[in-house]
């Protein structure tokens, strides 16, 4: 066997990716075929997002994909006017919590959702998208 190549998928996430490599790249994969996905235990059978390839809970490495999906119900959500490092263009930008009962999605909110669209308890779901740059990435639109 040759030398193993670098798996840096995850390079090709988000506005800013700040994890090149993961042990949880197919992520991005699952993402570009319009997929958002999470990890769920196979051993004690704890859900994970972002996902993980290692629960925290029992300390098993062996997790299975499911795929984020049907409505979720917002918890809470802030809008920006500062950013970090790398996000200042896409400002102003609103990022929220949504509450699927097994687990919870953070990300953020469609842009064509105004303010005046929210409220804590409506119902989400969450879509596929692309940046500007055309990084993949995910937003959360009113379901
Ligand atoms: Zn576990």
């Amino acid at each position: 066997m040759g030398k193993k190549e670098l798996d840096t998928r995850f390079a090709r996430f988000g506005t800013v990716s700040f994890a090149g490599v993961t042990q949880v790249n197919d992520f991005v994969d699952y993402l570009e075929d319009g997929r958002l996905m999470g990890t769920k235990c196979n051993h004690c059978g704890l859900y994970f997002f972002p996902p993980r390839a290692h629960c925290c809970q029992c300390l098993s490495g062996s997790p299975e994909w499911f795929e984020v999906t049907g409505e979720g119900r917002l918890v809470t959500y802030s809008t920006l006017h500062y950013a970090p490092a790398g996000f200042q263009a896409d400002l102003p930008y609103t990022i929220g919590l949504v509450d699927y009962g097994q687990y919870k999605v953070f990300g953020r909110l469609s842009p064509s959702l105004g303010e005046d669209a929210l409220h804590v308890g409506m119902a989400m779901k969450a879509k596929a998208d692309k940046t500007a740059a055309g990084q993949v990435t995910y937003v959360f639109e009113a379901a």
